[in-house]
């Protein structure tokens, strides 16, 4: 069997963490498997770099935010590379570059183009067992380029497709993919499996188990994840793999914090406004996420839509501008708010699961902002402050957590 594991940052924290990586790795190998492990930066490091760079330069140039970045990963491998050397294991480091991952050139948030794992196979051949550094590539033209926050999943993903892989492992410090995230609502269980279309929604939607780009391609590409901790040892983690055999109406529920609402109010009701407000958003590389339009009174409508709260500072005045242009009468932002998510494959085809989402809000004497669906999702932006209520209520009223757990 070929298996591709990747190692999150707190698994690689320090030499003492990579001691149990290496123990992990070992017993795969004493088993007669082959393996290509995958790693991410030591703990913190790349935010540490990243805070370096803001000090040394604001504007934190792109191509030599990559080539700071992607030391963090280099490091990790030569380590723990050494850890297994010493413990009897052939092991060689290998950079993005030596792996094969060739990407295009757009800095921080590069797409891979194509892998090609020769020397990779070529040292697995021979015995070796290769420790890659994960969240990097190189362009065309031989630039380090780095994979977006979270891209290590990505090159073990990508690796795994590559190689044809029996598995791709993703090891972290949790126990795989929730029915919520543990710290917000205590009941929630881990989920034996999955889909991807299940994991994209989520990921997208604030889970932060995976790379949202690393479960796509993984659709794509029909790699099998296996969601799984290093430390939980008997943990059985979760698959995630192209049907949800199950289909629940609502498999996990997710939450994002860092979510934004713009408001035009008094914009006129006439073809033409959206597509001008919305394709000056997109020109500036803004991703519009919920979008309302309220029934038109007078000839005007009001218009809000939410983004990521990052993208507040170029969306506000973008804004700002179309409501002059159109004569609007006020702009209406509001950061105190948060995005919940219901997601399911079992939605499909079966109505009344939106209706029981927003009376377990109504239940819970939450009021919902915005509204977004999708054929497995359901979102609503609430209040900041009533965001763990309505996360705690949608999970409860789904029965997730005795649901799961009795499978267990
Ligand atoms: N070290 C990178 C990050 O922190 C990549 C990764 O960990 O997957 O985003
Ligand atoms: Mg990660």
């Amino acid at each position: 069997m070929l298996l591709v594991q990747k190692f999150g940052g707190s698994s690689v924290a320090t030499l003492d963490h990579m001691e149990r990586v290496a123990d992990k790795i070992r017993s795969v190998r004493a088993a007669g498997d082959q393996v290509v492990v995958v790693v991410s930066a030591m703990g913190d490091r790349t935010d540490e770099l990243v805070n370096l760079a803001v000090q040394a330069n604001p504007a934190m140039p792109a191509r030599e935010m990559d080539v700071l970045m992607a030391t963090g990963e280099v490091q990790s491998t030569a380590l723990l590379a050494m850890v297994l050397q010493r413990t009897g294991i052939t092991a060689q480091s290998f950079t993005g570059r030596e792996a094969g991952i060739l990407t295009d050139s757009h800095h921080r948030r590069a797409r891979i183009l194509a892998v090609d794992p020769a020397r990779l196979r070529a040292a697995l051949a021979d015995g070796i067992t290769p420790v890659v550094a994960g969240f990097q590539g190189v362009d065309e033209g031989g630039a380090v380029t780095t994979l977006g926050r979270g891209g290590s999943d990505l090159t073990a993903i990508a690796l795994a497709g590559a190689l044809k892989a029996d598995r791709c492992e993703i090891y972290s410090d949790v126990a795989g993919v929730f029915t919520a995230d543990p710290r917000i609502v205590p009941s929630a269980v881990p989920l034996d499996h999955l889909s991807y279309d299940e994991m994209v929604e989520l990921a997208s939607q604030g889970a932060q188990v995976l790379q949202t780009r690393a479960v796509e391609y993984a659709r794509t590409n029909k790699v099998v994840i296996h969601a799984r901790s290093t430390f939980a040892e008997d943990a059985p983690g979760t698959l995630i793999v192209e049907k949800n055999q199950d289909n629940p109406p609502v498999t996990a529920v997710a939450l994002a914090t860092k979510v934004a609402k713009i408001g035009l109010v008094g914009v006129p009701d006439a073809p033409g406004v959206a597509a001008h407000l919305f394709s000056r958003l997109a020109e500036h590389g803004i991703d519009v996420d919920l979008v309302i339009q309220s029934l038109s009174h007078q000839k005007l409508n009001d218009i809000a839509f939410t983004v990521h709260l990052d993208d507040l500072p170029k969306a506000e005045p973008i804004a700002r501008e179309v409501l002059v242009e159109l004569k609007g009468s006020a702009l209406i932002v509001d950061t105190d708010i948060a995005k919940v998510s219901a997601v399911g494959s079992g939605m499909l085809g079966r109505p009344g699961v939106a209706a029981r989402v927003f009376l377990a809000l109504a239940d819970a004497g939450v009021n919902i902002q915005m509204i977004g669906t999708s054929e497995i999702k359901i979102s609503c932006i609430v209040a900041a402050a009533d965001a763990k209520r309505s996360l705690l209520a949608i999970h409860q009223a789904f029965g997730l957590a005795p649901l799961n757990s009795g499978s267990r």
